[in-house]
C-alpha cells in the first residue's frame, strides 16, 4: 500500500479522530483501505497519547473507545421500541405472484414499486442512535425484548459509534440489521476449533449469534464480525421529516451515506413483480460467489406510506416477504455409525446415511465428532435425519426426526475399547473425546503416516492415503522413519507400480528431506500444533531439538502458544520414543535446521541475546529482529536467564514483568536499542 498521507503534525484530537474514522470506513465498510496498517496504528497511538494526557476530552464515540477490556457479567434485557418481527416466506414464483396480488389489493394500487435485497444469514440486531451517538444495541430475543449487547456491537468496526443523523433532522432512530461472519472468517474460526479437536460450528449464522453473546469483548473483536443495516423501524425528528425516508431505498441510501454498511449497492428497485422474480433467480445463481452466506432475498414495498397502509400481522409485516433459496438440506436414513481412530487416538463417530444429493454433491458419510453430539441430538440407528450442507462447509446432521420413528430404531453404543487395537479407551476430564492411548495402535500409526506425507505437511507426492495403507499392511511401513527406507525394489511388479511411478515416488521421498522445518514440525502431528503454530515454532528455534530444551513457560511466551499447546509440545519432547524417532530422521538426512539466517560471529552484537515486547514506534518488529541477526545477535523466544536485552515498546505486557525479576537482563527502550546498534 502506498503511503498517501504526508506527515502532518496533527494536534487536534478531533482531526485525529476523523482521520481514523475515515480509514476505518475505507477498511471495514468499503473494503478498500488506502492506508497501511502500520500508519493507521501510528495515528491511533497518537490519539491514545493525546487522550491519556487530556482525559477530559475523551468522548464515547472516539475510535479508541471501542475496545473494552473488562468482561461483561450479563446482558440486561431491554425492550425494543418497535417489535422485531419475522418474515413471511416464499419458495417460488407462484408464492411471489400471490403475495404481489395481496399487496396490490391491500394498497389499492395497480402496480407497486419493490425494493429487493439479499437476506443475510446471520443474527439480527437493533441499534439505537440518539443525538448522533450509538446508545444501545440489542439482540432480537423474543421480538419484544432482547439482550443489551452494546458492548459487543461496539467491537464491530463497520458500525459507526456516531453518525450524523442530525443532518437529516433525526434526533432518535432505531435501525435494524444483521451481524454475520464472512465465509472466510467462518472457515478460519472452524480451523482453529479443529486444531483443538473441537467440533466445528455448523454455519456462519450460529457462529454470529454465538459471538454476540460472548462475555469477553476482546474475543468478540477478534472474530471480525460484519454488520449489514437494512431497516429503519422508528425515528423521532426535530422538524419536518426528511424526504429521503419516504422510501425504503432512500433509507438504505441514507444509512450508506452516513457510513453504515447497508445493502445500498446490492439492492434493486423494480416496478412490478416479474422483474423481482428474475432478479431473485439471478442472485441465487451467484450466491456461491458472495463473500458471505445468504439464504434468500427479501422483497419490500418501497413506499413507506404504503408499508404503513399494509401494516403487519403478529408474526410478520405484510409489506415484505422473504424469497428463500433452495435449501441445502435433505433428509436421509441413518444406517450405521462407524468409529474411526485418528492419528492422536481420538475416536470419531461417523454416521453412514443413505446417500443424498445436497447442493451439488452426494453425501453418504458425516462426522458426528464425539459422543456428546450423538447424545445431544438423541440420534438412533434407523432414524430419519435432517442433513445440511451450507456453502463450502462440511455437511452435518441438524437433527433426527423422531416423529418418523416406527419403534425399530436402536440406540447408538459408543465402544469402550479401541475398534482397531482393542485397548481400553480413555477420556480426559473436561473433554468430550474418547481416545485410544496405545502408542502402537495400528490405526494411529497409519493415520500419523498419512498425515506426515500429506500435502500441507511433508507433501510427498504420489504417496497418498491408499499407498500408506497398502504398504502398512504389507509390512513395508511400520513408523514414520520407515518411509525413508521403503524397499522400493520390492514394489516393482506390484499392481500400479511401473518403473515411472517408482522413480517418481523415490524422488518425492528424497526431496521431502529438504522441506522447511515448519513442515516437519507440522508433519509430526503434535496435538494442537497446526500449521500456524508450526511456523511460529520454527521461527523461534535454530534446530528442531531446541524445542526439547524449552520449558512450558518459555513455550507459552511464543505468539499464539497457549497453556494447552505448550503442554502438548512439552510432553511430545519428553517422550523417549519421539526423541528416538527424531534422531532417526536426522540420520536419514532430513532437515531439522530452521534455515534462519546464520548469525555471523564477528558482529557488534555477537553472543548477545535479544527479545522484543510491545509495539515499537520507529521500527517494524521484523526489521528490528533482522538488524539483531545482521549484527550477530541472537533472538530468543521468551524471557529466561539466558536473555541479555529486552527491548520494550508501548503496551508491553507479561514479558516485561517477568524480565524485571531477573537482574542480569538489560531492559532498554527502542531509542536505546537504536543507539546500541548504531542507528541513531
Ligand atoms: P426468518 O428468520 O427466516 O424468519 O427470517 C427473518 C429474519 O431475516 C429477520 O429477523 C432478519 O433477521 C433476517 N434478515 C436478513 N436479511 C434481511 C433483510 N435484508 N431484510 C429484513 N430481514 C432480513
Ligand atoms: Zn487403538
Amino acid at each position: 500500500m502506498k503511503h498517501l498521507l504526508p506527515e502532518i503534525p496533527v494536534t487536534e484530537i478531533e482531526d485525529l479522530r476523523d482521520i481514523l474514522r475515515f480509514h476505518e470506513y475505507r477498511y471495514y465498510v468499503l473494503d478498500s483501505p488506502i492506508l497501511a496498517d502500520f500508519e493507521y496504528d501510528q495515528f491511533y497511538k497518537a490519539l491514545e497519547k493525546l487522550e491519556a494526557n487530556n482525559p477530559g476530552l475523551i468522548t464515547a464515540d472516539s475510535p479508541t473507545q471501542r475496545v473494552a477490556s473488562t468482561l461483561t457479567a450479563s446482558f440486561p434485557t431491554v425492550a425494543h421500541l418497535v417489535p422485531m418481527l419475522s418474515l413471511e416466506n416464499s419458495y417460488n414464483a407462484d408464492d411471489l405472484l400471490d403475495w404481489d396480488r395481496r399487496v396490490r389489493e391491500g394498497s389499492k394500487e395497480k402496480s407497486v414499486e419493490y425494493s429487493v435485497e439479499p437476506k443475510f444469514d446471520g443474527a439480527s440486531i437493533s441499534l439505537i442512535y440518539e443525538d448522533d451517538l450509538l446508545v444501545r444495541a440489542a439482540t432480537r430475543g423474543d421480538g419484544v425484548q432482547g439482550d443489551d449487547i452494546t458492548i459487543n456491537i461496539r467491537q464491530i468496526r463497520s458500525v459507526p459509534l456516531s453518525a450524523k443523523f442530525s443532518a437529516y433532522g433525526i434526533q432518535q432512530i432505531e435501525i435494524r440489521g444483521e451481524v454475520l461472519l464472512t465465509k472466510k472468517n467462518f472457515k478460519r474460526f472452524n480451523d482453529k476449533l479443529a486444531e483443538q479437536n473441537l467440533p466445528p460450528l455448523a454455519n456462519p449464522r450460529n457462529a454470529a449469534s454465538g459471538s454476540l453473546r460472548i462475555k469477553d469483548p476482546a474475543e468478540v473483536r477478534r472474530r471480525n464480525l460484519e454488520a449489514f443495516l437494512y431497516h429503519i423501524s422508528y425515528h423521532i425528528d426535530n422538524g419536518e421529516p426528511n424526504s429521503t425516508l419516504l422510501t425504503h431505498s432512500g433509507s438504505l441510501k441514507m444509512l450508506w451515506d452516513l457510513g453504515f454498511r447497508s445493502p445500498e449497492h446490492e439492492k434493486r428497485v423494480f416496478n412490478g413483480i416479474q422483474d423481482v422474480i428474475e432478479y431473485c433467480r439471478e442472485f441465487e445463481a451467484g450466491r456461491d460467489d458472495l463473500p458471505y452466506e445468504i439464504d434468500g432475498m427479501v422483497v419490500k414495498v418501497n413506499e413507506v406510506s404504503l408499508q404503513e397502509k399494509l401494516g403487519m400481522t403478529t408474526h410478520h409485516p405484510r409489506w415484505a416477504i422473504a424469497f428463500k433459496f433452495k435449501a441445502r438440506q435433505a433428509t436421509s436414513r441413518l444406517r450405521a455409525v462407524e468409529f474411526q481412530v485418528g492419528r492422536t487416538g481420538a475416536i470419531t463417530p461417523v454416521a453412514k446415511i443413505d446417500p443424498v444429493h445436497i447442493g451439488g454433491v452426494t453425501v453418504g458419510s458425516i462426522s458426528l465428532f464425539n459422543e456428546e453430539v450423538i447424545k445431544e441430538k438423541g440420534l438412533r440407528l434407523g432414524d430419519m435425519v435432517l442433513v445440511e450442507r451450507a456453502g463450502d462447509v462440511i455437511p452435518y446432521i441438524v437433527k433426527s426426526l423422531p416423529e418418523l420413528r416406527n419403534g425399530d430404531e436402536q440406540p447408538i453404543k459408543f465402544p469402550q475399547r479401541c475398534p482397531q487395537c482393542q485397548s481400553q479407551l480413555f477420556k480426559e476430564e473436561g473433554e468430550a473425546v474418547w481416545r485410544c492411548i496405545n502408542i502402537d495402535c495400528p490405526a494411529q500409526v497409519v493415520e500419523r503416516i498419512i498425515h506426515f506425507v500429506s500435502k500441507d505437511a511433508m507433501d510427498i507426492r504420489n504417496f497418498g492415503e491408499a499407498n500408506v495403507r497398502k504398504f502398512y499392511e504389507m509390512g513395508f511401513l511400520t513408523d514414520i522413519p520407515s518411509i525413508y527406507s521403503l524397499p522400493l525394489d520390492r514394489l516393482r511388479g506390484m499392481e500400479g507400480f511401473g518403473e515411472k511411478s517408482i522413480t517418481n515416488l523415490t524422488s518425492a521421498i528424497e526431496n521431502s528431506k529438504q522441506q522447511p522445518l515448519y513442515r516437519l514440525i507440522f508433519a509430526l502431528g503434535i496435538r494442537y500444533v497446526g500449521e500456524t503454530t508450526a511456523k511460529t515454532l520454527a521461527q523461534s528455534i535454530d534446530h528442531l531439538m531446541d524445542l526439547s530444551k524449552l520449558s512450558t513457560e518459555e513455550l507459552q511466551n511464543m505468539e499464539d502458544v497457549g497453556v494447552k499447546v505448550a503442554a502438548s509440545i512439552y510432553q511430545f519432547f519428553r517422550n523417549p520414543s519421539n526423541l528416538q524417532m527424531l534422531g532417526e530422521l536426522e540420520k536419514l538426512g532430513l532437515n531439522l535446521q530452521s534455515g534462519k539466517k546464520q548469525s555471523f560471529t564477528g558482529g557488534a552484537l555477537a553472543g548477545q541475546t535479544f527479545l522484543f515486547t510491545g509495539t515499537l514506534n520507529r521500527l517494524k518488529r521484523s526489521d528490528a529482529e533482522a538488524m539483531v541477526e545482521e549484527q550477530g545477535g541472537k533472538l530468543l523466544s521468551g524471557v529466561s536467564s539466558k536473555l541479555n536485552y529486552l527491548v520494550v515498546g508501548d503496551d508491553a505486557g507479561s514479558k516485561l514483568e517477568k524480565a524485571k525479576k531477573i537482574s542480569q537482563i538489560h531492559i532498554i527502550s527502542e531509542e536505546e536499542f537504536l543507539k546500541l546498534i548504531g542507528k541513531d
